[in-house]
């Protein structure tokens, strides 16, 4: 039996589970307990809200859940997991599953829980704080998982679309967030992935705030940053508008910002670094002495979350790797005056970037 959203539709979760089997036995240990939801989704297929997995370094894999959630396991769990009945309260029944060096997820456990397993593991398992092995799996997307981000990224080309024919100045803030997330649902996203920002004039060079009751003026900038969800995966968009006509400055900072988006993006392949790709439009904006005014990382990963591996910032490690999905979102912000920020989606190929976002950049005017 197969769902939209469930396991066997995506066909690949036993390639993730082998993928993951790997890498606890690279580590030296026994077995793996998944208890962070996004990533048991992940492994499992399974979207409920109380469940989790246990993955050997030798293969072995089990899946545990309450009898609430009986019938959607049996509908989206793989055959690859063996289903188990456990109380409502997972852990006492995970306990048993246990043995030896077993890995936990540390940044998702909470010390309570940990202390509990640990009571009831007792001397026959040792805990091991292994954070971040399914993560790293999640950060190269397969194929199926492309096309969901790609169709989410594709929604929010439409409403933006759409917000262009329906206008800004004069609208509030808030009208123009919640007309584009009602858009986002009726063309078929199951939600936002965050609250849209719509952020006019000066309130654009603040880091994200909640829209305003405000209406938007003429003649001004305008932050519009949004992404929903399809079969559980996110997208992520900005595009900057003009609601009329700009003083120099605002166009010559709309210019740096687009120049440097699109310099970085062409930095975008499989084995740049991730600081590195950040470095190139950091540099752009810096030369042009706006430097100061880029006060994030330049973007990040996308997936089953909106935030996720990898990371691209002048913290960032490692390189980017064929099947990474990431933004590509440089900004410049002029504080009390306004703000520009422009963001695509990309998938990273072996020879450049696949960019899922198509509305265009060059700037829109939407009176
Ligand atoms: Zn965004
Ligand atoms: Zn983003």
């Amino acid at each position: 039996v197969s769902t939209a959203g469930g396991a066997a539709a995506n066909g690949s979760d036993d390639a993730r589970a082998d993928r993951l089997a790997e890498a606890v036995a690279a580590r030296g240990l026994d077995a793996l307990l998944v208890t962070n939801l996004v990533n048991v989704r992940y492994l499992t297929g399974f979207s409920g809200t109380n469940g989790l997995a246990v993955v050997g370094g030798d293969g072995r894999r089990a899946f545990l859940t309450d009898f609430r959630y009986l019938d959607q396991a049996e509908r989206e769990v793989g055959p690859g997991f063996e289903r188990l009945r456990g109380k409502q309260d997972l852990l006492e029944d995970a306990a048993r599953l246990l043995d030896g060096r077993v890995g936990f997820d540390d940044e998702h456990l909470t010390v309570k829980s940990h202390a509990r397993l640990a009571g009831l593991v007792e001397e026959r398992v040792e805990l091991v704080p292994a954070d971040g092995l399914v993560e790293e799996l999640r950060a190269v997307k397969d194929a199926s998982e492309v096309e969901r981000i790609a169709r989410a990224a594709a929604l929010v080309d439409e409403a933006l679309a759409d917000l262009r024919e329906r206008g800004l100045a004069g609208r509030t803030e808030r009208e123009v967030a919640l007309a584009l997330e009602n858009d986002l649902r009726e063309r078929g996203a199951e939600g936002v992935s965050f609250p849209i920002i719509v952020a006019g004039g000066a309130h654009g060079a603040l880091p994200p705030a909640s829209p305003r009751d405000e209406p938007i003026e003429r003649d001004s900038l305008v932050i519009v940053d949004l992404g929903c969800t399809v079969a559980g995966y996110c997208s992520d968009c900005t595009r900057t508008f003009a609601t009329g006509a700009l003083d120099t400055e605002a166009a010559e900072v709309y210019a740096l910002v687009l120049a440097a988006q699109e310099r970085a993006l062409d930095a975008v392949r499989a084995g740049a670094g991730a600081r590195e790709v950040d470095a190139v439009a950091r540099e752009a904006i810096a030369d042009a002495g706006h430097g100061e005014e880029f006060g994030h990382g330049l973007g990040h990963g996308v997936g089953l979350e909106i935030h996720e591996r990898p990371r691209l910032s002048p913290l960032g490690e490692g390189t980017l790797a064929a099947g990474n999905v990431v933004t590509v979102e440089p900004g410049v912000y002029l504080s009390e005056r306004f703000g520009v920020r422009i963001e695509d989606l990309v998938v990273v190929r072996e020879d450049g970037p696949e960019v899922l976002s198509g509305f265009p950049k060059a700037l829109v005017t939407v009176e």
